[in-house]
């Protein structure tokens, strides 16, 4: 039986992790399930599942969570440091789905123990890439790609040579402004960025979607992930989301990989990675489809890619102080705080503040630094917050 835990297990991704697991459950012997505030279906799969451990990142919902499980036989546990004790519990593959920055370190614990790691949650790479990196080959770990476009390209290499990829081209669904006239953007809800055309996802990353910070994200992982330069990374908005990704070869080949908007395709190749297993995802029908449109990206429209291609080129933390910056803007916003296109704004301010303190843009990337200018970079949003309410 393959040992496995899911970081992250109430969400969209660790719900579509466990419908697969589910199909098979005798084939998994479950370690750990986490989750957040919602204690009940934590504790419901943690039961049903047999989990040796269930942990909530909140110490002060431990009693709730002891309540749900009591009589099951499964351990309850709560907080930062439980979540990372329960990655170092010895584990085959590990779903790393937290959603933020709150999964690096159960994430890199996981990889220190030599676990295969299924990464969702590209916070990961985008605030400590190179850390990441070292820790999976230093440990014998391997690190395998859910993001839809990464698992993609990933797919769209085997067997390939790196030196012969002359570019990736990751795409973009446009979120749920897409269509609008840019003048009425500034007062996009956030019942309105909440919504996706094609992807059934978590609030945050659907926001994210929308102002293409979540592409931002993954173009940073891109570059991380498969060790490319920023400039062979291009974006391409393609309203269907039926080709998740591209790679350019040296022979003007491309291979292109394309599959139903469903994340338990990705979530599925990397359980089963090396093999391919029969999943239960609708089948492409490209004639009913039609067309596939692609076209580039409005830079006007969506200004996070602009400054992700500044903190690739920067490098060190300034990953760390982009995903902090735009994960305490994307709270102000959802708490109703600052405007859709003021979460580009604020975090842009924040990269110039980082760019211009003394010392940090030159401190090595270790985990210690991370958490720290993770904390200094939500502290400046809020200050700029207040800057623009006075
Ligand atoms: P969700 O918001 O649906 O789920 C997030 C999970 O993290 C939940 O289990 C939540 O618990 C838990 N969580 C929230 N805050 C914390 C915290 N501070 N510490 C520990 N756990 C926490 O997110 P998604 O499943 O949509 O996304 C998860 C990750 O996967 C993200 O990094 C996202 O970018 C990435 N991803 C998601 C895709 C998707 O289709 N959803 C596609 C590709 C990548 P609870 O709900 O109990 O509070």
């Amino acid at each position: 039986m393959r040992k496995i835990s899911i970081f992250g297990a109430t969400g969209s991704i660790g719900q579509n992790t466990i419908d697969l697991i589910d199909r098979d459950a005798a084939a998994y012997d479950v370690v750990a399930l986490t989750g957040g505030a919602n204690i009940e279906k934590l504790a419901h799969d943690a039961v049903r599942l047999q989990a040796e451990v269930a942990v909530t990142a909140y110490e002060d919902r431990l009693d709730d969570l002891r309540a749900a499980l009591a009589g099951s036989g499964v351990e309850a546990a709560a907080g930062q440091t439980a979540l990372t004790e329960a990655a170092a519990r010895p584990a085959d593959w590990v779903m790393s789905a937290i959603v933020g920055a709150a999964g690096l370190e159960p994430g890199l614990e996981a990889l220190k123990q030599g676990s295969t790691l299924a990464l969702a949650n590209k916070e990961t790479l985008v605030c400590a890439g190179a850390l990441v990196l070292e820790t999976a080959k230093a440990n014998g770990a391997r690190l395998l790609p859910v993001d839809s476009e990464h698992s993609a390209v990933f797919q769209a290499l085997v067997g390939e040579d790196m030196n012969a990829v002359e570019r990736i081209i990751i795409t973009a669904s446009g979120g749920a402004f897409r269509d609008w006239p840019l003048c009425d953007l500034a007062r996009a809800t956030v019942e309105q960025a909440s919504s996706h055309p094609n992807w059934n996802m978590g609030q945050r990353i659907t926001i994210d979607s929308a102002s293409m910070f979540n592409k931002a994200l993954e173009l940073i992982e891109t570059k991380e992930f498969f060790g490319v330069a920023p400039d062979q990374i291009e974006v391409l908005v393609h309203p269907e989301s039926i080709v998740h990704a591209m790679v350019g070869f040296a022979d003007g080949g491309v291979m292109a990989h394309m599959g139903a908007p469903d994340m338990r395709h990705a979530i599925g190749y990397a359980l089963h990675w090396p093999d391919r297993r029969g999943l239960p995802v609708d089948r492409l029908n490209l004639a009913k489809l039609g067309q596939l449109r692609f076209n580039e990206p409005d830079e006007a429209r969506y200004p996070a890619l602009r400054l992700a291609r500044n903190v690739m080129k920067r490098g060190g933390l300034s990953g760390a102080v982009f995903n902090a910056a735009k994960e305490r803007a994307l709270d102000r916003f959802i708490a109703r705080e600052i405007g859709f296109l003021q979460m580009a704004d604020i975090v842009e301010s924040v990269l110039d503040r980082f760019e211009a303190a003394d010392g940090l843009i030159d401190a090595p990337l270790t985990l210690d630094n991370v958490l720290q200018t993770d904390h200094l970079a939500r502290t400046w949003v809020d200050d700029a917050v207040i800057q623009r309410a006075g």
